[in-house]
């Protein structure tokens, strides 16, 4: 009697979970290659002035995918609103004098910003480190996990911080030292500043090298002579001036004492190795011009039936560069494809979950972040901002640059081996006939350059995951060349442009996998878990 009870449950349990995942196939054939155009047509338009902060373009932006939220049935995140506003500061920082750093043996001049690209995040307006002590502190990173900590004996406070980039994994050779080839997060310039602001260090500079940092020296360059943006209240103390040394500069300053930057950056690599204090003091002056500014975030969400309160996230940023310096006639940075496709990618996810029938337990959030392109501000501000517990975001799942290229075979994941997500993935993917595909430059750290990467910081387990790599038509050599187009004529230029070429039959199938994923954690008690020896493991560690 008993066994057949349980026997009759298990059926109708097995029954129920069948016919729930057959519902959610069927759900997910309301995404289409054609609705895809649409929306990414709709996004690169030059009606949306290239979608800037705080430009009309903004306006525009935001009310058009309000209006595209409440289509689909997503109501309004933020109370009765699609908004929420996020307060920034726009800094813009010159520097008024040249630097110098001088040792006993003589001053050396630093041109600003071709030796140095140094900013202040600091909201005053006049900055001056006078004859501020340098210190050497290897790749400066406090890493308990990997017993590694390069401010151990050094007394930062108050004074100039020098660093390396990346992490010490990638310079060995050695797969055991962090992780390898492998950029964690403690590679990453945004990591070295908050550590040396948290060791009160006045300033930080990062000594450039172009395979650790990922890009040329002419990015920071470029950025230190830039406006930036950031929160209006960071929260947390920052140093100063933060920037970078040319790999040139490095090697005179340090040069000039009988140090070689590449011997340096070897034996820093080994965990015995202790920094030091330089004989030398740096001078800098900066002036800050400050301006004040709200942009915002839009999101909508479909209310769980059961467990509301918890949620998870599917994101796209929605801004871009808005209208600039021309290239061959044309102004307009319309960021088709940074990130038209991406948004028209998590509308048709939301088209999904709206389509399913009985909804599903948990809330699902369709959120659109302001600002990714000045440092992931708006999806930072939501973040810490959210309409739910941040320990109640049970996944995130984000993309940026969907690439239009048809079908793939791979399922790309940048920030391979982090959590439990890509376990489901790949289940979703065998199902489409294709194969998880690790992001093959690991280096260039690019888990922390979108907006995931609050989410993961969070703690909040976060995939950022597409086909890529190997045209199920053309094959991979193929793949890499578009790719490679991509990157070199069309990002961050305004060339990217909607063109009728685009073919995004692999767009849909990306969604539609990913759909199957959120389905299954909305609707169950699923949490998602960090694999062991993730850098965000511990945030989370208390939800097991
Ligand atoms: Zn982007």
């Amino acid at each position: 009697m008993k066994r057949t009870f349980i026997f009759i449950m298990i059926s109708i349990m097995i029954t129920a979970s069948c016919s729930r995942d057959k519902e959610i196939i069927r759900a997910a054939s309301s995404i289409t290659a054609e609705e895809l155009r649409e929306y990414t047509m709709a996004f690169g338009s030059d009606s949306l002035m290239g979608r800037m902060p705080f430009t009309e373009g903004e306006k525009k932006s935001v009310r058009l995918l309000a209006s595209y939220l409440s289509d689909i049935g997503f109501q309004p995140a933020f109370g009765d609103s699609y908004f929420q506003e996020v307060p920034m500061t726009e800094i813009t920082s010159s520097v008024t004098a040249p630097v110098t750093i001088r040792n006993r043996y003589e001053t050396i001049n630093l041109t600003s910003p071709d030796d140095i690209a140094i900013i202040s995040p600091s909201k005053q307006t006049k900055i001056e480190l006078r004859d501020i002590p340098v210190v050497f502190c290897g790749f400066g990173i406090v890493a308990p996990e990997y017993s590694w900590d390069d401010y151990r004996n050094l007394d930062v406070k108050g004074k100039c911080a020098v660093v390396l980039v990346n992490d010490p994994g990638l310079y060995t050779g050695d797969t055991t030292l962090f992780q390898g080839r492998t950029m964690t997060y403690y590679g990453r310039w945004t990591y070295k500043y908050e550590e040396a602001a948290r060791q009160g260090a006045a300033a930080i500079l990062i000594i450039h090298e172009t395979t650790g940092a990922g890009y040329d020296y002419s990015i920071p360059r470029k950025s230190s002579i830039s406006s930036r943006l950031q929160m209006a209240d960071p929260g947390t103390y920052q140093c100063d001036i933060t920037g970078w040394l040319s790999t040139e500069a490095a090697s005179k300053v340090f040069g000039s004492e009988g140090y070689n930057v590449d011997s340096l950056r070897l034996s820093a690599c080994s965990p015995d190795f202790c920094g030091f204090e330089m004989n030398a003091y740096i001078n800098a002056n900066i002036t800050n011009t400050i301006r004040n500014e709200v942009s915002n975030n839009v999101a909508g969400i479909l209310r769980g039936t059961t467990k509301p309160e918890e949620a998870i996230v599917i994101t796209a940023h929605w801004d871009h560069f808005g209208i600039g310096e021309p290239e061959m006639g044309d102004s307009i940075y319309n960021g088709t494809i940074d990130n038209g496709t991406s948004m028209a990618w998590a509308l048709e996810i939301g088209e999904a979950f709206a389509a399913l029938r009985g909804g599903t337990r948990r809330s699902v959030i369709l959120l659109f972040p302001t600002s990714e392109e000045q440092g992931l501000l708006g999806s930072g501000y939501f973040v810490a901002h959210s309409p739910v517990k941040t320990d109640s975001i049970i996944a995130c799942f984000n993309n940026d640059m969907l690439l239009p290229e048809g079908r793939m075979k791979d399922f790309m994941i940048t920030g391979y081996g982090k959590s439990d997500l890509e376990d489901m993935l790949a289940r979703a993917a065998a199902r489409q006939d294709r194969y998880i595909l690790p992001d093959p430059h690991p280096e260039t750290g690019m888990y922390f350059r979108s907006d995931h990467f609050p989410f993961a910081r969070a703690g909040v387990p976060s995939l950022f995951a597409r086909g890529n790599c190997d045209s199920r038509e053309f094959g991979k050599e193929w793949a890499y060349e578009r790719e490679k187009d991509f990157l070199q004529n069309i990002y961050h230029k305004p060339a990217d442009n909607y063109c009728p070429e685009m073919n995004f039959d692999g767009i849909a199938e990306d969604a539609s996998a990913i759909f199957e994923v959120a389905a299954k954690i909305a609707d169950s008690d699923i949490f998602p878990a960090w694999k062991k020896g993730s850098e965000f493991a511990a945030k989370r560690m208390s939800k097991k």
